[in-house]
C-alpha cells in the first residue's frame, strides 16, 4: 500500500537530538549481528554479571508473585533500603518518603527537569557533559548553559566560571561527579563552593551520582551534605551493581519536589518493574564485595587504556573515576565525527564522537570491557 500521509511530529520532538551514546551502541550491535568483528567501546555498561544474590532476590520475587503494580514511587522496602544506604554511605538523612524510584536514572532526571523547569529557565551544566542532560532540559522547556572545563586541568570545575554564568533566569545546576564522559571527580572544596553558590543564589543542584563507587584516586563526596535543602540526589542500580537492563534509578530530595516527580511518573510509566525493585533492594542493602571487586578491575583497565592511548598519540588525561576516557583523535582526523567513522570502518572499533558531549576533537571510549578487549582495541587503533 502506498500512502503520502506522514504524521506531523511535534515541534518539540523535532528539536530533540537522538542520544549519540545509544546510536553508536545500536550501530555496533547491528554490525556484530551482521557478522562483522566490531569491538564496542561505546555504551557505558559494566560487563560483569549482576551479582548472584541480586538475581536470587529477583527469582524469589517472581516465585512469590510480586509481579503486580507497586506504589508509583517504589515499594517501601526499596525506599527504606535507599534511605539507609544514603545515610550509611553518603552521610545523608532522608526519610523513605523523600525517595522516589524510576525506570533508570534517566527517568528520575527526566521527572526532575519536568517538575522544575518553566520555559526559558536556565540550567548550568559543566561540560563536557553527558549527552542526555541538555536534551532533557530543552525537552522540558529549559535552556541548557554549558560551563566549559578543560582537559589540561583534568576537567576540574572552575567555580568562578560557574558563578559568572548565573543570570536572573538560572534555576538549576547539574553536577555529575564522577563524571561521564570526563571521569573527573570533584574534590570536597569544589562541592562546598558550589553548595554555597546554590544557597546564595537560591538555586537547586541536581547531582547525578551514578558512578559514585567507581573512584580510584579520590573519594566520592555527596554535595547534599553541604546544602541538603538545595539538592536533589540522583543515583541508580545500573553502574554500581551491573544492573543496566533492570532499569532502576532513584532520586532523594525535598519532599514537595519528590511529590511532583511522583505525580509526573504516575501519569507516564507508573512504577518501575516490580521484580527489578526487589532485586535492587537486595543489591543496595549489601553489595560491598561486588563493588570492591568491580572497582579493582576498573582501575586495572583504566591504567591499561590510559597508558596505551597516550603511547599511540591519542592522548587523554587520567580520569579519577567512572569508566570513560576522552581521547584526542586529531591525529586521525581534525573532526571527531570523521575520526569516529574512520575508527569504526577501518579499525572496527565503536566509540562515541565527542560532539554531543561538547568535547570537540575527542572521542569517548568506555573501558567497561575486559583487558583482552582493551588490548585488542589498542592494537587496532595503533594501526590507524
Ligand atoms: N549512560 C551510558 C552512556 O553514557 C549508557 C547509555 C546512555 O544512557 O547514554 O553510555
Amino acid at each position: 500500500m502506498t500512502t503520502t500521509f506522514s504524521p506531523r511530529l511535534s515541534e518539540q520532538v523535532q528539536r530533540l537530538r537522538p542520544s549519540s551514546t545509544i546510536a553508536v551502541t545500536s550501530r555496533a550491535l547491528e554490525m556484530q549481528r551482521a557478522g562483522i568483528d566490531v569491538l564496542s567501546m561505546a555504551a557505558g555498561e559494566p560487563d560483569f554479571d549482576t551479582p548472584a544474590h541480586v538475581v536470587r532476590a529477583a527469582k524469589a520475587a517472581i516465585d512469590a508473585g510480586k509481579t503486580r503494580y507497586t506504589q508509583v514511587q517504589g515499594i517501601p522496602e526499596l525506599r527504606e533500603a535507599i534511605a539507609a544506604k544514603l545515610k550509611r554511605e553518603n552521610g545523608l538523612h532522608y526519610t523513605p518518603d523523600q525517595v522516589t524510584v524510576g525506570n533508570g536514572g534517566k527517568q528520575s532526571l527526566f521527572n526532575a527537569f519536568f517538575a522544575l523547569l518553566d520555559p526559558g529557565d536556565e540550567v548550568l551544566i559543566p561540560a563536557p557533559y553527558w549527552v542526555s542532560y541538555p536534551e532533557m532540559v530543552r525537552f522540558a522547556g529549559g535552556v541548557p548553559v554549558a560551563v566549559q572545563t578543560d582537559a589540561a586541568t583534568g576537567y576540574a570545575l572552575d567555580v568562578e566560571a560557574l558563578r559568572a554564568a548565573i543570570t536572573p533566569r538560572t534555576k538549576l545546576i547539574v553536577l555529575n561527579s564522577p563524571g561521564n564522559p570526563t571521569g573527573a571527580v570533584f574534590p570536597e572544596a569544589t562541592l562546598r563552593a558550589v553548595a554555597d553558590l546554590a544557597q546564595q543564589h537560591g538555586l537547586l543542584i541536581v547531582t547525578d551520582e551514578m558512578y559514585e563507587h567507581i573512584v580510584y584516586d579520590r573519594q566520592h563526596v555527596s554535595i547534599a551534605r553541604f546544602a541538603p535543602e538545595h539538592t536533589l540526589t540522583v543515583n541508580g542500580a545500573s553502574k554500581a551493581y551491573a544492573m543496566t537492563g533492570w532499569r532502576i534509578g532513584y532520586a532523594a530530595g525535598p519532599l514537595p519536589l519528590i511529590k511532583a516527580m511522583n505525580a509526573i511518573q504516575g501519569q507516564s510509566t507508573s512504577n518501575a518493574s516490580s521484580v527489578s525493585q526487589w532485586a535492587a533492594a537486595a543489591a543496595i542493602a549489601d553489595s560491598r564485595e561486588f563493588i570492591e571487586m568491580a572497582r579493582g578491575q576498573f582501575q586495572q583497565r583504566r591504567d591499561r587504556i590510559v597508558a596505551g592511548l597516550n603511547a599511540i598519540g591519542l592522548s587523554t588525561p587520567t580520569p579519577d573515576g567512572a569508566f570513560y576516557v576522552l581521547a584526542d583523535t586529531t591525529r586521525i582526523h581534525e573532526s571527531e565525527l570523521e575520526a569516529t567513522r574512520i575508527i569504526l570502518d577501518e579499525a572496527k572499533v565503536a566509540v562515541v564522537p565527542g560532539t554531543d558531549f561538547l568535547a570537540p576533537g575527542r572521542v569517548r571510549l568506555s573501558y567497561a570491557t575486559s583487558l583482552e578487549t582493551i588490548d585488542a582495541v589498542l592494537g587496532r587503533l595503533r594501526s590507524l
